[in-house]
C-alpha cells in the first residue's frame, strides 16, 4: 500500500537508530488510509544525538501532527520537548510528541498502550496484583509506573543492576501511590515470581536469537499472566510460559496499542479512536513479509 500524498498531507514518524525494521510505518499507514486522513508516517533514521535535535527543531515548523521516539532516544526526547506530561516525567522516557502551533508536547504511551493490551490479550487488569517486572530501563520504568498507576499492590522489580532498579523504585514514588515496590536481583527473586499475578519481562533479552529467558522455567506456573515486551520473534520466555499453562503474550500487542494511542494523541478527537485491529493485522503482515525475505 502506498500512501496518497496531496499538497496539504501532514508529517508524522518515528525517530530512532537503527530504525530499518520498525513496524510503525506499517501500522499507522494502514490505520490513516482506514480513515481517509490525510496523513503519511516516515521513518526517521537518525544515527547520533545531534541529529535527533535538528530533526525536533525541524517538525516545529515542517507539517508534523506528532512522530514517536523509539530506542535509543527517548530519554533525550525528554529534553527537547516544552511540555512533558508527569506520567512521562516519572518513567523518564518520552516515546510520543504531539506538534502543537510550534511547540513539543511529550508524552509517554508505552505504559497506557501496556495496560490496554493485558486487558485486551491477557483479560489482565492490575488492581489489587502483585506484578514482577524484569528489567529497570525504559521500557521498565514505563510498565511500572502504568502497572502502579493501574492499582497494582505489590511491584517486584527484578534486575542485574540494582542500583538502577533503586532509581527506577525512588522515581516511582513520586507518585504517590499505595503500592509497595520491592527491588531484587535475578538470583533471589524466586519466591516474587512464583507469587505474582503478572510476570512481565522489559529486558531486552529474547530480541536475539538464540537469548536465554529472563525467568527460570521452574519459577512459571499454570495460573500465571505471563507479558514479554519482545515482539516479532518467538522468545523463549513465552514458549516456556505457554508449555506450563501460563497465558502469555509476546509485545506486539503493546506496540500497536502504544501507536494507536500516540495518533489518539495527535487527532485530538473523541469522534473515533484508531483502529486497532486495522494496526495490528498490518503489523502482523509486516512480520510475515520480513520473515518470508
Ligand atoms: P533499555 O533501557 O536499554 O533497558 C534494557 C534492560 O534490559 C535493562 O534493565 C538491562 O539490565 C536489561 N538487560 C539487558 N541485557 C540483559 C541481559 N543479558 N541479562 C539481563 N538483563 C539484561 O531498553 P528498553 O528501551 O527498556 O527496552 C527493553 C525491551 O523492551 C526491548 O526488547 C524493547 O524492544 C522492548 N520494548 C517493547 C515495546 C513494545 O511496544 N512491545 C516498547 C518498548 C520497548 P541492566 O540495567 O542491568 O543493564
Amino acid at each position: 500500500m502506498t500512501p496518497r500524498i496531496s499538497g496539504s498531507t501532514r508529517l508524522a514518524g518515528v525517530i530512532g537508530w537503527p530504525i530499518d525494521h520498525t513496524l510503525s510505518p506499517a501500522m499507522h499507514n494502514a490505520a490513516y488510509e482506514e480513515l481517509g486522513l490525510d496523513w503519511v508516517y516516515i521513518p526517521l533514521g537518525v544515527p547520533d544525538e545531534a541529529g535527533v535535535r535538528r530533526v525536533a527543531a525541524a517538525a516545529r515548523s515542517l507539517p508534523f501532527v506528532g512522530f514517536n521516539v523509539t530506542m535509543p532516544y527517548k530519554q533525550i526526547a525528554l529534553e527537547l520537548c516544552d511540555e512533558v506530561a508527569q506520567v512521562a516525567r516519572i518513567a523518564g522516557a518520552v516515546n510520543t510528541v504531539h506538534v502543537v502551533d510550534g511547540a513539543l508536547i511529550g508524552y509517554n504511551t508505552d505504559g497506557r498502550g501496556l495496560l490496554e493490551a493485558l486487558e485486551s490479550d491477557a483479560g489482565f487488569a492490575p488492581q489489587s496484583t502483585a506484578v514482577a517486572v524484569f528489567g529497570a530501563g525504559g521500557a521498565a520504568s514505563s510498565a511500572v509506573v502504568a502497572l502502579v498507576l493501574g492499582g497494582a499492590s505489590r511491584v517486584t522489580i527484578v534486575n542485574r543492576s540494582h542500583e538502577r532498579a533503586e532509581e527506577l523504585a525512588e522515581r516511582v514514588a513520586l507518585l504517590g501511590r499505595d503500592a509497595e515496590v520491592f527491588c531484587l536481583q535475578p538470583e533471589t527473586a524466586s519466591d516474587a515470581v512464583r507469587e505474582a499475578d503478572l510476570v512481565l519481562n522489559a529486558t531486552s533479552l529474547g530480541m536475539k536469537p538464540g537469548d536465554p529467558s529472563p525467568v527460570p522455567r521452574e519459577w512459571l506456573r499454570s495460573g500465571h499472566v505471563v507479558y514479554d515486551l519482545v515482539y516479532g520473534v518467538p522468545t523463549k520466555l513465552v514458549e516456556e510460559a505457554r508449555a506450563v499453562g501460563a497465558n502469555a503474550h509476546d509485545g506486539l500487542g503493546m506496540l500497536v496499542c502504544q501507536g494507536a494511542t500516540a495518533a489518539d494523541i495527535w487527532r485530538d478527537t473523541a469522534e473515533s479512536r484508531m483502529p486497532r485491529d486495522v494496526m495490528r493485522r498490518a503489523a502482523e503482515d509486516a512480520i510475515a513479509a520480513r520473515q518470508a525475505r
